[in-house]
């Protein structure tokens, strides 16, 4: 119920009890009036009335005792007839006072006798003989008589009590009535006063806060509108001008802010059974968001208008920042998943596409070496130019297939394959494309690429799985040195499940004591005699088989086994070392006093944070000089944090070791590093050494690095040589250490002993 109808509602209420209330006071008032005015009026005459025949009995009584006494008639039978006179008098007003009463024959009887005995005493009197016995006797009996009227007398004044006091009790009871009406209505008044405050107070509230609601739409910076259940616009405002005159729209008429399909739109809510409806409108450059909702109660509706503009640009930046990279600019790796897998799911008929996955090779070393600026300016050229090259490729502009997935790999989503191996020439033909160097801030750079490509759904019919595949095509390109193409096969899941299954048994190795070190002997050049070892490991298991250290090496580092290995190695060469010298001293080997023994560190090992406390130890525990130990560092492993290699190096260098680059030529040493690094020989890599009888250009690279070695004071080794060409080359070219299958392959270490530590004759 509306409160406006509760509030009349307690009104007539109210207004209708008061009503009755005075009605029911004025009758009650009435009544009290009535009851008072016969008590004036009737009642106390009436008593006036018997009281005074009562007195007129009394004093005719005395009059007869005087008139007995005297018998004097003269005076007192005037006074006599005075009294009855009177009597009959007041007599007569209480017979109609009260005409039913007995009382009144009883009166009116005592009078007659009275009256008749006086008239005997009278002519008892007026004899001239008086006879006073029986004046005594009459006067007796009036006395009697008379005195015989008085009770009926108190009846009369009796009924006039009760009478008196029968309307007083009906007044008393009517007044409480009243009263009780009274005090009622006036509790009734203060609750229902209560609750009508009550209401008020709502009311007034409600109708402020309404007040202000009606101010919302008025200050509203957004468009507001109303319409009647036609259409008919019935308010809009002040924000809709706001935003026409923003739109450049004069009009003037706000119906020129809707869109044309409002009607349309509006009709068919109206049809429908819905209350709500929103949608998005573009007006000029500006995004429009329309709300349309109906109060079918009232038979109106609202449309509400929000510029959601800029809100649109910034989810519009927002989302493109999600699914970009900033630095590239290229999609990346989320919206790379998120094609991969609609590719994969709306791929019912499995047409066949195909995945690269594209990887700078050592692009770390760039940022590592020259800073994160360049490295940042050298990724955003090779990006533009994977771009480019994608967008030209076979006119398919494949630009937008390109994906940048993380720090230095790319992905291309090859989602149509117009010919077999189309995927491989293109990766070929981006590999070459990139053959040319390119200048950042006035340095050139040459970059190589690692691409693994796997195709849907030869290998792979889930996104995940073709992605993992790709990555292990590349990771395999990139183990083998990188700059290369590989497709996903069997093959390098065959691999992966033996890489598992080394790692297992690589854990309980050293347990089983499978692990041995081989030598492979060092010998000087032109002098041919031997002036150190290298330490190789060597891996045998149970059964016999022997696995080489390419295969399990690169598992122990991936699995961090390596620091066990790697710290095992260590121990073996110093004890061996060891023995060694005490032999050299016990026998008089004809040795070159410097012996020493190589100890191959690989990267994770190296860059282990207790890696130069335990070397220490090792070197305390085995009572060894440092010098006589060669720590064989591989390029590669100098990747990376440069800085801190350089350190280790230098720690390494105080505690008296001698360090060697192994492999060198085939990674990407920088120049002005290996200036810096503390390093006593350069090994260089046994590919420049394997063809370099018949191929020119090896013998050339191999020149230099002979060359480089000598500029920067160091001695050269030369892995792999094989056989006497081999040997008269290298030697030719200056190597100061030889060390290769020609002269020895990897043996035990009696064996070395038996061979190589023979007496001088
Ligand atoms: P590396 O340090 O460059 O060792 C030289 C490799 O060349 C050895 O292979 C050796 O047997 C082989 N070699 C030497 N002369 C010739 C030759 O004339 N012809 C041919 N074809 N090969 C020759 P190995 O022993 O299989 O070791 C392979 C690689 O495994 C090593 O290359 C080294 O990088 C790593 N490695 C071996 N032992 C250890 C170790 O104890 N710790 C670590 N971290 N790496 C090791
Ligand atoms: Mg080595
Ligand atoms: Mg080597």
């Amino acid at each position: 119920m509306q409160p406006r109808v509760k509030i009349l509602f307690a009104y007539l209420l109210i207004l209708s009890l008061g009503l009755a209330i005075s009605v029911t006071i004025f009758i009650t008032g009435r009544q009290v009036t009535d009851v008072t005015t016969t008590l004036i009026e009737e009642k106390l005459p009436r008593l006036q009335v018997i009281n005074e025949l009562y007195l007129a009995i009394i004093e005719r009584e005395r009059l007869l005792y005087e008139y007995y006494a005297t018998t004097d008639s003269e005076t007192l039978l005037p006074q006599l007839d005075q009294i009855d006179q009177r009597f009959s008098a007041y007599f007569r007003q209480i017979e109609i006072a009260f005409p039913d009463s007995e009382a009144i024959e009883s009166i009116r009887y005592g009078d007659r006798m009275v009256r008749r005995l006086t008239q005997q005493l009278d002519n008892n009197f007026q004899q001239a003989q008086v006879d006073w016995d029986l004046a005594r006797e009459q006067l007796a009996e009036l006395s009697d008589t008379g005195r015989k009227i008085l009770p009926s007398l108190e009846t009369l004044v009796a009924q006039v009590n009760q009478e008196a006091f029968q309307s007083g009790e009906a007044t008393r009871n009517s007044t409480e009535l009243s009263t009780r009406l009274v005090i009622s209505f006036s509790i009734f008044v203060i609750i229902i006063a209560a609750f009508v405050g009550y209401y008020v107070n709502r009311y007034i509230t409600e109708t402020i806060s309404r007040r202000r609601l009606a101010m919302f739409a008025e200050r509203s910076p957004n468009p507001i509108l109303s319409f009647n259940w036609q259409g008919q616009l019935t308010y809009s405002n002040p924000a809709c001008l706001q935003l026409m005159t923003q739109q450049g729209n004069h009009s003037q008429r706000i119906e020129s802010l809707l869109p044309l399909t409002f009607q349309d739109r509006l009709l068919k809510l109206q049809k429908s059974n819905q209350d709500y409806a929103q949608w998005i409108n573009e007006v000029g450059n500006y995004t429009l968001e329309f709300s349309l909702s109906l109060l079918r109660d009232l038979d109106t509706c609202h449309l509400y208008i929000e510029d959601i503009s800029a809100r649109t640009q910034a989810q519009a930046q927002l989302k493109y920042e999600a699914y970009h990279d900033i630095l590239t600019e290229l999609p990346n790796r989320r919206y790379f998943n998120e094609n991969l897998n609609k590719l994969v799911a709306n791929n019912s008929q499995q047409q066949a596409f195909a995945l690269i996955l594209i990887h700078i090779d050592r692009f770390d070393l760039v940022t590592s070496s020259e800073g994160f600026k360049t490295g940042d300016r050298l990724m955003q050229l090779v990006a533009q130019h994977l771009q480019q090259f994608c967008r030209g490729y076979c006119s398919l502009d494949l630009g937008n297939k390109l994906y940048r997935l993380d720090s230095n790999k790319f992905s291309l989503l090859l989602d149509q394959l117009p010919e077999h191996d189309f995927a491989e020439n293109l990766a070929q033909e981006l590999s070459q494309s990139l053959g040319h160097s390119i200048c950042v801030e006035g340095k050139e750079f040459h970059l190589t690429l690692s691409i693994g490509i796997s195709h849907y759904p030869n290998q792979g019919i889930e996104g995940e799985t073709l992605l993992t595949n790709a990555d292990a095509a590349l990771t395999r390109i990139k183990s083998d040195g990188g700059d290369g193409i590989l497709c996903y096969s069997q093959d390098i899941h065959a691999k992966e499940q033996a890489w598992i299954a080394i790692e297992r048994d690589l854990r309980t190795a050293i347990e089983k004591q499978q692990l041995q070190l081989f030598y492979q002997p060092k010998i000087q050049a032109y002098q041919h005699k031997i002036s150190g070892v290298e330490a190789l490991i060597r891996w045998q298991k149970d059964d016999g088989k022997m696995i080489s250290p390419f295969e399990f090496i690169p598992v122990a580092e991936q699995t961090g086994l390596i620091i066990t290995i790697g710290d095992w190695v260590i121990a073996q060469a110093f004890n061996q070392l060891k023995q060694w010298q005490q032999l050299f001293l016990t026998k008089e080997v004809e040795l070159s006093f410097d012996f020493s023994i190589a100890v191959n560190l690989s990267a994770k090992q190296f860059q282990h944070p207790g890696f130069i406390k335990n070397i220490k130890l090792r070197l305390s525990e085995a009572e060894i000089d440092p010098q006589f130990i060669e720590l064989e560092i591989t390029e590669s492993l100098l990747i990376g944090d440069i800085e801190n290699s350089i350190r280790i190096m230098h720690q390494l260098k105080e505690i008296g070791f001698k360090l060697s680059i192994d492999d060198f030529g085939t990674g990407y040493s920088s120049l002005s590093y290996l200036k810096q690094f503390p390093i006593d020989k350069l090994k260089i890599d046994r590919a420049f050494v394997m063809d370099i009888e018949s191929n020119n250009d090896d013998k050339v690279l191999a020149k230099s690095i002979v060359d480089l070695a000598h500029n920067l004071n160091l001695s050269l080794v030369a892995e792999g040589v094989e056989n006497k060409q081999q040997l008269e080359i290298i030697e030719a070219l200056g190597a100061e250490e030889i060390q290769g299958f020609y002269f020895s392959k990897p043996k035990p270490a009696a064996e070395i002993e038996s061979e190589y530590f023979t007496k001088a004759d």
